[in-house]
C-alpha cells in the first residue's frame, strides 16, 4: 500500500499574504489542488492524508475535498507548529495494518508542479529495495557555507558545486523506516526539532539511513516568497 502525506499546514508568513500559500489561486485552481490532482490521478497512490491547520479542517473538507471530489483523501488531520510536527501528525494518522511493504510519500503542497513520473520513480526506487529517496536537482549557483556572529557573516567557505543538490519533495520512505526515525526524534529538544527542514535529514540523523536522490525538476519549485508566484504563473501559462 502506498500512502501520500500532503502537507498544507503552514501559515506562509514569508509569502506576506493574508491567504496561506496552499490556498492561493494559481492558473484557475488553488495551489493545494495541483498536488491533489496528481496524487488522485496516479494509480500508484492508494490514499492521501491531508495535513492542514486545525482551524482550516472544515474548510478543506467542504471546499476542497468534497467540492472537487477527491476520493483518495481518507483523512484530514491537524498540523503542528512546525513542518516537522505536521509530518509527525500525518504519520500518526496512518493506520497500523499488517501485510506487505508499505510506502509513504511526503510532499509539500507548496510545490504544485509535482508529476506522476516523480511519484512512479520514487515508488520504484523503494520497491527496488532502498529505504529512503528524494527528488532533487544539481545546484546551478555557487553556494557558500557561512560563519555568523551577531547576525553578520564573518567567514565563508565554498563547497564543491558538483557535489551539491537542491532537495525537493516528494520524499519517499519505507513506512517502517520513517516511523522509526520519527520515534527516535520524539524526545529531542525543541531547538533541535526547529532545525529540521525535511524528512530525509530525519531518517539520516535518527534512523541512520541515507537517501537516494532521483531526478526532480527545476520547475518543481516551492512557493515561498512573492516572486515565486510570478515564476509559477509563467510555468502555468506554458
Ligand atoms: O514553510 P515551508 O515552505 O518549509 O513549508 C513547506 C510545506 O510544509 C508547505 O506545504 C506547508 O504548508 C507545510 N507546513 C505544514 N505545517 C507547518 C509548516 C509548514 O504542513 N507547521
Amino acid at each position: 500500500m502506498v500512502h501520500a502525506i500532503l502537507l498544507a499546514g503552514g501559515s506562509g508568513s514569508r509569502m506576506q499574504t493574508e491567504t496561506p500559500k496552499q490556498l492561493i489561486e494559481l492558473g484557475g485552481k488553488k495551489v493545494v489542488c495541483w498536488s491533489l490532482d496528481v496524487f488522485e490521478r496516479s494509480d500508484l497512490i492508494d490514499e492521501i492524508i491531508l495535513v492542514t491547520r486545525k482551524e482550516d479542517i472544515p474548510f478543506f473538507r467542504s471546499e476542497i475535498v468534497d467540492r472537487y471530489g477527491y476520493k483518495k483523501v481518507r483523512r484530514i488531520c491537524p498540523g503542528g507548529e512546525r513542518r516537522v510536527d505536521s509530518v509527525e501528525n500525518g504519520l500518526n494518522a496512518i493506520e497500523d495494518e499488517e501485510g506487505g511493504e508499505r510506502i509513504v510519500l511526503i510532499h509539500d503542497s507548496a510545490r504544485p508542479f509535482l508529476t506522476e513520473k516523480m511519484i512512479a520513480d520514487s515508488v520504484d526506487c523503494i520497491r527496488e529495495g532502498f529505504s529512503a529517496c528524494t527528488v532533487g536537482v544539481p545546484v546551478k549557483d555557487t553556494i557558500k557555507q557561512v560563519t555568523m556572529s551577531g547576525g553578520n557573516v564573518i567567514g565563508a567557505s565554498t563547497p564543491e558545486r558538483s557535489k551539491l543538490y537542491i532537495i525537493q519533495t516528494p520524499q519517499t520512505f519505507k513506512l517502517k523506516t520513517i516511523r522509526k526515525a520519527y520515534r527516535n526524534l520524539k524526545g529531542v529538544d525543541d531547538q533541535t526539532r526547529s532545525k529540521v527542514t525535511d524528512d530525509t535529514m530525519v531518517v539520516e540523523q535518527y534512523a541512520g539511513v541515507s537517501s537516494v536522490i532521483i531526478p526532480g525538476s527545476y520547475s518543481n519549485i516551492k512557493l515561498t516568497t512573492p516572486e515565486d508566484i510570478l515564476v509559477a504563473g509563467a510555468f502555468v501559462s506554458q
